[in-house]
């Protein structure tokens, strides 16, 4: 039934309805005899024929064109406002076709709302983290001053602690804010890249310089790979650059290990050069890497946020490598440690 025309089906109930009409005039004809009768054997049928095929094709088509009109105008009006409805032939293909665009387009808004209903889910997550990582500063400063206020500023042994406790928590809520700030300025593409030349070698031993306390309190020694060090070139937003340099400098020394190393290699990749960082740390467990770069993903939060962390670092640090047009990507093992690695554009 699949391919069937409206004229095939005319046509056949046409005939049936003529053989009937012929049977009907023979059976007339062997009573009389008569000549118009014998002319009727084969007039009527043939007319009869003529006028319900006519008839049947006709309201078929005008019936089932009226309705695939309408489906095709309902899914094409939902479509993008650029697709326009093709005029409709009625052929034997055409419910066919029908069915396959009406498959589609319920494949396309079952994505689309699955889509939907991810970002919801995603932006309800998203508030709730927002509301507790703000909250846990909160707190704490609340629970300072209060105590301060309820006569710990009179007792020396407290006050100057609590105050300094109170002034890092707002350090580090102002720190979140400045992150998600940073985030929603290149989700809402409100960000603008400035690309210029500059030397990758040069930048990063400029941070390796900037990291050097921190790195000393844990005994980490941040060196390059290859120690010739010979410029390299790249087109880059250079502050970004230092901002993804940093994040993933200071992550390998915060989850690097007492006396450990962290190792730049820089590799030449045709049109990019392939920036890698690699730590000897912690590590981290397969099942983690997917969500690494998500916002407020931590392996261990408890621990990520004593280091003072904000689980925002590796979401930027993805951002502006993906606003640059290019890639970064994670191996890890735990215990053995964490290499990150991002491509950059060579001039
Ligand atoms: P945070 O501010 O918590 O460091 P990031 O977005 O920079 O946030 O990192 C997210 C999580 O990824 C961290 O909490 C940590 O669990 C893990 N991580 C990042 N870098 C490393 C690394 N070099 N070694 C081990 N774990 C890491």
């Amino acid at each position: 039934m699949k391919n069937v025309s409206s004229g095939q089906i005319a046509f056949t109930v046409s005939s049936i309805l003529a053989l009937l009409t012929f049977l009907l005039s023979g059976v007339l004809f062997v009573l009389s005899g008569d000549f118009y009768k014998i002319l009727a054997l084969f007039l009527i049928p043939i007319v009869v024929y003529a006028l319900s095929y006519l008839l049947l094709k006709y309201f078929i088509d005008k019936f089932i064109y009226r309705k695939i009109k309408l489906i095709y105008k309902t899914i094409h009006s939902l479509k993008t406002a650029k697709s326009k409805v093709q005029p409709l032939e009625l052929n034997a293909d055409l419910l066919e076709g029908v069915e396959k665009e009406v498959i589609e387009w319920s494949k396309g808004k079952t994505q689309e709302i699955q889509q939907l209903k991810d970002i919801s889910r995603f932006r309800k997550e998203f508030i709730g983290n927002v509301s507790h990582e703000l909250k846990t500063p909160i707190f704490a400063i609340q629970g300072y001053l209060h105590t301060l206020i309820d006569g710990g500023l009179e007792d020396d042994k407290i006050n100057k602690n609590y105050l300094y406790k109170a002034s890092k928590n707002l350090d580090r809520l102002n720190k979140i804010v400045e992150d998600l700030d940073v985030i929603n300025r290149f989700e809402t593409n409100t960000l603008v890249l400035e690309k210029q030349k500059f030397d990758i070698v040069e930048l990063i031993k400029d941070v390796f310089d900037s990291l050097e306390m921190q790195a000393d309190l844990k005994d980490i020694v941040l060196k390059f790979k290859d120690p010739e060090n010979s410029p390299k070139y790249v087109k880059a937003d250079k502050e970004q650059i230092r901002q993804v340099m940093v994040n993933l400098l200071s992550n390998s020394i915060k989850y690097g290990k007492e006396e450990g190393q962290t190792l730049v290699g820089i590799y030449d990749m045709d049109e990019n050069y392939l920036v890698e960082i690699t730590d000897n740390g912690i590590g981290i467990a397969e099942d983690n890497l997917d969500r690494l770069f998500e916002r407020f993903f931590r392996v261990d939060k408890s621990r990520a946020r004593d280091m003072g962390g904000t689980g925002l670092g590796l979401a930027i640090v993805k951002h502006i490598i993906e606003a640059h047009g290019q890639v970064i990507n994670v191996r890890s093992k735990i215990g053995v440690g964490s290499t990150f690695g991002f491509t950059l554009k060579k001039v």
